[in-house]
């Protein structure tokens, strides 16, 4: 990676604060995108002393088994046209993913924004559309707004299966899990545009552990890290902001008020770590024609008649790779059973999972 002055400084900073902190360091980024962009630009190699963990920061990979055998189902049902995200046609549920349930014949359409979803149902009246909206808060206000577009515009066939999930307090959560060795939290930079740094004073306050928001090139980790270590240097633990640029202590009030009109929290499923109660959002009551897991109750209601047994797939570490107890080479599956191209877990499917970066990046071992 060629790097500038200013960052070259800062590398060397890190490293000087290494030999003062006198011990390795561990960091969890919260973020597929930072996932990504810690390998590409080989920070992970850059620095003898930081071992970098990846949490559970991928929307694909926290998608759980439970969902997405309830999003089969719906496009099971006649008339359905299921809509979704690319990434999440090959994520495994029981009942197996929704390429599959396509191949068998059900209408699983991929659209590349919200917005997608509800042009189709314009277009298509006679067909009840689906929209599974996944992701954090950062597509969440996306999904609020269709729902209330759909319904300003008085659209019937159109409902939203929402398994939005909230960032803070699965990492609430997540400091609670005995045997977590984290010193040091980079946080998502596009969640944060949304909730602000407000959210996540929790870490520093009651939990003691020095946090930064991050923004996604290599100059900002490297600078965002230099600020997790001085603060571990100086003994002190703050929510602090590197990506000044785009984040503000507030967040954005227009998109959670959108937010906080349309949804609730709700408790919701994260693959491999269970459920969290209040990580997710719901559709509020006032708005449940619009809502797929009221629309859709009675097929939901028949998972175990369906045959599905929603687990994780026997031999997949995705839970503890996502709450960082494990790297992913230290999956039995890992490289073996499962790669990109054939994926038993989730943290193999998307891009941004962390068992997909790590074989395209990274490798055993590392
Ligand atoms: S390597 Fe595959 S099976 Fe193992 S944790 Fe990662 S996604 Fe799951």
């Amino acid at each position: 990676m060629a790097i500038n002055r200013q960052t070259d400084r800062q590398v060397k900073g890190i490293r000087m604060m290494l030999g003062e902190i006198g011990r390795p360091v561990r960091l969890m980024e919260v973020c597929g995108t930072h996932t990504v962009s810690i390998f590409r630009h080989g920070l992970r190699g850059m620095f003898e002393g930081i071992r970098f963990l990846s949490g559970p920061g991928c929307p694909v990979c926290v998608t759980s088994s439970e969902d997405v055998d309830r999003a089969v189902l719906i496009s099971r049902e006649p008339g359905v046209i299921l809509a979704t995200f690319g990434d999440m046609m090959r994520v495994p549920g029981s009942l197996g993913n929704l390429d599959y349930a396509r191949a068998c014949g059900a209408d699983v359409r991929i659209v590349y924004s919200a917005l997608d979803a509800l042009r189709m149902a314009r277009a298509e009246r006679t067909r009840r559309v689906v929209f599974f909206s996944t992701g954090f808060e950062t597509t969440a206000p996306g999904a609020a707004a269709i729902i209330h577009e759909a319904r300003k515009e008085g659209i019937k066939n159109f409902s939203v299966y929402s398994v939005h999930k909230l960032v803070p307090p699965a990492l609430r959560a997540l400091l609670s899990t005995p045997g977590l060795d984290v010193d040091g939290f980079l946080l998502p930079g596009h969640v944060s545009t949304i909730i602000g740094a407000r959210p996540y004073e929790f870490i520093a306050a009651d939990k003691g552990k020095p946090a930064v928001i991050a923004g996604f090139s290599a100059e900002d980790i490297i600078s965002a890290t230099l600020m997790l270590l001085g603060q571990m240097r100086q003994g002190r633990a703050a929510v602090e902001v590197q990506y000044q640029t785009a984040v503000r202590a507030e967040g954005n009030p227009k998109a959670l008020a959108l937010m906080e009109e349309f949804f609730e929290p709700a408790s919701a499923n994260w693959r491999g770590i269970g459920t969290i109660p209040a990580s997710g959002l719901g559709i509020r009551e006032g708005f449940s024609g619009f809502d797929a897991a009221k629309v859709f109750a009675g097929v939901l209601g028949g998972m175990e008649r369906a045959g599905a047994a929603s687990s994780e797939p026997p031999g997949c570490s995705c839970g503890d790779v996502l709450r960082g107890l494990k790297i992913p080479a230290e999956c039995r599956l890992f490289g073996k059973k499962c790669t990109p191209e054939s994926p038993v877990g989730a943290c193999m499917v998307s891009t941004e999972g962390s068992c997909a970066a790590y074989y395209k990046y990274g490798g055993p071992g590392r």
